[in-house]
C-alpha cells in the first residue's frame, strides 16, 4: 500500500515543498544549511580540518551567498579522504554502526568512491524517489520495472522508492536483453528504468525479435538516467517514437542520491530537490561563482544528509540552473546538464561536447543513431571524427552520407570533424551496453 494517500490525478506528490514560493524555498534551506554546515564542523574530522584552515566558521553563514566562502570538495577529497582513521574515514560524520547502507561510483574515472547512508538518510532518499516517481507519472495501479544494476550502484535501492508511492515493483537488475523482453511481454508493465542507449537498443533487440514494441508491450513511461540522451531532444523523441512511450530524464549522483532531479512535463531541465541540495555553478576553471543561467560547473551542497554531508562538492557537470517558475507549477529550481567537464573538448576555439555529437546523428535521417566519436591530437592540434552506421536498407552512398552529416555537426556544434566514417547497421558495436561507451579520448594536451 501507498504510503500516502494522494488521489491519481493530483499532479504533485509534495505540493507544499514542490511549489513552495522562492523567497520560502530559501528561508529553508538557509536554516538547513546552517545546521548542516554547524553538524559537518563538529563531527567531521575532514570538515574541523579544512574549515579551520579556510579560516571559516558556520557562524559565517547567515545568507545562502555566505557558502561561497568554504572550500570546495571534489572526487579527489573523497578519495583521499575514505577509509582513513576508520572504515568510512574522514568525510563521514557518523560511527560505522550507524551506517546500513553504503553505493559505490562506478570507478570509471579512478578508484570507486563509497557513499555511505544512515536509516534516516536512506528513508529520505526512499520518499525522495517517491516523489520524482510521482512526477515522471507513475501511480499506485502502474507495474514498474527496475531495470538497474543493483551490484554496488546508487541507481538499485532506487526501485523501493517505487514501492513507497505504491506501484508494483519488479526487481529485474541489468539482465540480458531476451530476459528483460520476456518480462516486458509476460508481465506487461507500464513503466521501466534504464539508460537511454539501453533502451534504444532494445527497442531494436525487441523489433529483430518480431515485437512491435508500440503494440506488443504496456510500457507507457521510460525514465533513462545515466547518459545526457534523455535530454538531447532528438534522442528522447526517437525512443519515444520506438516504444510509443513518454521519456523522462532522471538525474543522480552516486555521491549523493540515486535520483535527486527529474523532468517533468515541460521536459525543460530537471527539477532538482532543493530542499535537499543546494546548487551553485561555478567557474570550472577559476571556481568563481556564476550567476543562475550562466553556463559552469554544477556544484552541490547536502542539505540533510548525516552519513557524509557533501558541501560544495564539484561534480565535473557542465551546465546551468534556472531558477524562474516553470510552466508546470514548480519553483524548484531546473538543472541543465550539457556534459562532463573531462569529455568537453575545444576544436577551433568551440567548445564541443559529445551531446552535441549526439543531438545530429539522432536527428539526422538514413541512420541506426548509434555513434561513436574519438578525440585526438594532429600538429598541436584537438581534431574529432565521429563513427555513424548507416541504417538497414538504406542505399545512399557512403561518401553521401558523410558529407550530410558532416554538415549538419559543422552547422550544430560550429565546428566541422575532420571525418565522418560510415559503418553498416550493427557494425559499429555500441548498441549492446547498458552503459555504452562512445568517446574515445586520445588527447595527449588537455
Ligand atoms: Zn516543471
Amino acid at each position: 500500500m501507498a504510503k500516502k494517500n494522494i488521489p491519481y490525478d493530483q499532479k504533485y506528490y509534495d505540493p507544499e515543498i514542490e511549489c513552495m514560493p522562492r523567497p520560502e524555498l530559501e528561508k529553508l534551506q538557509l536554516e538547513r544549511l546552517q545546521a548542516m554546515v554547524k553538524y559537518a564542523y563538529e563531527n567531521t574530522v575532514y570538515y574541523k580540518r579544512s574549515f579551520d584552515e579556510a579560516g571559516v566558521k558556520p557562524e559565517d553563514i547567515t545568507s545562502l551567498a555566505d557558502i561561497e566562502k568554504f572550500p570546495f570538495i571534489d572526487k579527489k577529497t573523497e578519495r583521499e579522504t575514505q577509509h582513513v582513521g576508520s572504515f568510512f574515514g574522514e568525510m563521514c560524520s557518523v560511527p560505522e554502526e550507524d551506517v546500513v547502507f553504503m553505493a559505490t561510483s562506478s570507478g570509471s574515472t579512478g578508484v570507486p568512491t563509497v557513499s555511505p547512508f544512515t536509516q534516516e538518510d536512506f528513508d529520505l532518499w526512499q520518499s525522495t524517489e517517491a516523489r520524482l516517481f510521482w512526477q515522471a507519472g507513475m501511480r499506485p495501479n502502474d507495474r514498474y520495472v527496475h531495470g538497474l544494476n543493483f551490484a554496488l550502484y546508487v541507481g538499485g535501492p532506487d526501485v523501493m522508492g517505487a514501492q513507497e508511492l505504491g506501484a508494483l515493483a519488479i526487481w529485474v537488475g541489468a539482465v540480458p536483453s531476451d530476459r528483460l523482453l520476456f518480462v516486458l511481454k509476460q508481465y506487461q508493465p507500464t513503466v521501466i528504468w534504464t539508460s537511454p542507449s539501453y533502451a534504444w537498443a532494445l527497442g531494436e533487440k525487441a523489433k529483430e525479435k518480431g515485437f512491435d514494441p508500440r503494440e506488443d508491450f504496456s510500457i507507457h513511461t521510460i525514465i533513462v538516467a545515466g547518459e545526457p540522451g534523455g535530454s538531447i531532444s532528438s534522442t528522447r523523441e526517437a525512443i519515444e517514437d520506438l516504444w510509443g512511450a513518454k521519456v523522462v530524464d532522471f538525474f543522480g549522483l552516486s555521491d549523493i542520491y540515486g535520483a535527486c532531479a527529474a523532468m517533468c512535463e515541460a521536459k525543460d531541465g530537471l527539477h532538482i530537490v532543493e530542499d535537499q541540495i543546494l546548487v551553485e555553478t561555478v567557474d570550472p576553471t577559476t571556481g568563481e561563482v556564476l550567476e543562475p543561467g550562466s553556463v559552469g560547473e554544477l556544484t552541490y551542497t547536502t542539505l540533510m544528509k548525516k552519513a557524509r554531508p557533501m558541501i560544495r562538492f564539484r561534480s565535473g557537470d557542465i551546465g546551468y540552473v534556472s531558477t524562474d517558475k516553470c510552466e508546470c507549477g514548480r519553483t524548484l529550481a531546473r538543472i541543465h546538464v550539457t556534459g562532463r567537464k573531462d569529455e568537453m573538448f575545444i576544436v577551433g576555439a568551440v567548445n564541443v561536447f559529445p551531446s552535441d555529437v549526439e543531438y545530429v546523428v539522432r536527428a539526422s535521417k538514413g541512420l541506426t543513431g548509434e555513434y561513436s566519436i574519438r578525440v585526438y591530437d594532429e600538429n598541436y592540434t584537438t581534431r574529432y571524427e565521429v563513427s555513424v552506421e548507416r541504417a538497414l536498407g538504406s542505399e545512399e552512398p557512403y561518401a553521401e552520407v558523410a558529407k550530410r552529416v558532416e554538415a549538419a555537426l559543422k552547422a550544430h556544434c560550429g565546428v566541422r570533424p575532420a571525418k565522418v566514417i560510415v559503418y553498416d547497421a550493427g557494425k559499429l558495436g555500441t548498441s549492446s551496453a547498458h552503459k555504452a561507451s562512445r568517446f574515445v579520448d586520445e588527447r595527449t594536451q588537455k
